[in-house]
């Protein structure tokens, strides 16, 4: 039976193997939340959630406290019918994370009922994605060393942190001219940009001959007219993250014109939020990427099987995974280099 008899969090806390900094806030750690539904017929799913107080608010003790009402709400519903969970899970407003992770568990779930993986019963579109390898902000020297490490390891999309100081990411951007001009760049401002700032940075860039293929929420999350003036004042595509969170945020930034590409994280939106901007999106005739706040392997599994499934994605940057510490690998997937795919 596919009906759900248990459903229980666990909080894992894993280490970077070295510290992550990005605009507002340098990460050591990421404290993440296992979720396992149980069914009837010994079938299990797992999610996972990797709370973002800087993007959600959210906090890894605001989501344990969510356990007993899971239990009282999950138990009892059939996982084979999962729009109906989807519905009851779109009410966890203050813990997108944890719709994430109930939602991908449920998923997860169904699929092993009818033995079948996550990415088929989305849609099974594509069997194969790459993702691209994060520098975050260091010294001037410590970031031209990532650079060519990631070169180095065979990576041909580099997501780029900056958004502290303009002055010095312009900086930066020039001294790495060379070594990128045969790679897809994303540069990621995490909303620290002024409009100003944004426009400076973009058209100095383009001016030293450097090719940005996305410029990610150069300004702060709720200044759509800010992402808008950036987007038709500089050279580069723009696109939301933090400003783009559930299906109602995405209709209205497409609405205003204000991008070019949407950063769709799971744990922004969820899986049902997820699916209904993959359609918004399209039918604007804009882009998608994916993206990860700190998930561990079994958290990465979620977005990589929602990419493979949809196949709706044009840049996938998950790449949490490869910067923590894990004992065991979770993932339903391989990875060589940044080619991530399933048999
Ligand atoms: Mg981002």
């Amino acid at each position: 039976m596919s009906i759900i008899k248990k459903v229980e969090f666990l909080l894992k806390t894993y280490s970077y193997y070295k510290p992550f900094h990005i605009k507002g806030g340098i990460s050591a750690q990421s404290t993440d939340i296992e979720v396992k539904i149980k069914c009837e017929d010994g079938t299990i799913g797992f999610g996972e959630a990797s709370p973002s107080f800087r993007v959600n608010g959210e906090k890894p003790e605001m989501i344990m406290t969510m356990e007993d009402f899971c239990q009282q709400t999950l138990i009892g519903q059939n996982v084979k019918e999962y729009r109906k969970i989807f519905q009851i899970t779109d009410k966890l407003f203050a813990v997108p994370s944890l719709k994430a992770a109930i939602q991908y568990a449920v998923l997860d779930a169904f699929a092993s009922y009818c033995q079948m993986e996550v990415y088929q019963i989305l849609g099974g579109a594509t069997k194969s994605i790459k993702t691209d390898k994060t520098v975050g902000i260091e010294t001037l020297d410590n970031r031209i060393k990532e650079v060519k490490d990631i070169v180095g390891q065979g990576f041909d999309v580099i997501k780029i942190k900056v958004g502290e100081d303009v002055k010095q990411d312009i900086e930066f951007m020039t001294s790495i001219k060379d070594l990128i001009k045969d790679k897809k760049i994303i540069v990621d401002a995490n909303m620290g940009y002024s409009v100003k700032e944004a426009i400076n940075f973009a058209n100095s860039t383009y001016k030293a001959g450097i090719d940005i293929d996305v410029f990610e929420q150069p300004v702060y999350m709720t200044d759509f007219e800010g992402l808008k003036s950036v987007r038709y004042n500089c050279p580069f595509s723009v696109a939301a993250d933090e400003s783009a969170k559930t299906k109602f945020d995405v209709f209205r930034l497409l609405k205003d014109d204000a991008v070019d590409y949407i950063n769709i994280k799971l744990m922004k939106s969820g899986i049902s939020d997820a699916l209904s901007i993959v359609e918004i999106v399209k039918s604007s005739n804009k882009k998608l990427m994916i993206g990860c706040m700190g998930e561990s392997s079994l958290g990465i599994n979620q977005s990589v099987h929602f990419a493979l499934g949809t196949g709706a994605f044009d840049f996938c940057d998950l790449d949490s995974h490869l910067m923590i510490k894990e004992e065991e690998f979770r993932g339903k997937f391989k990875q060589k280099g940044d080619e991530i795919f399933v048999d």
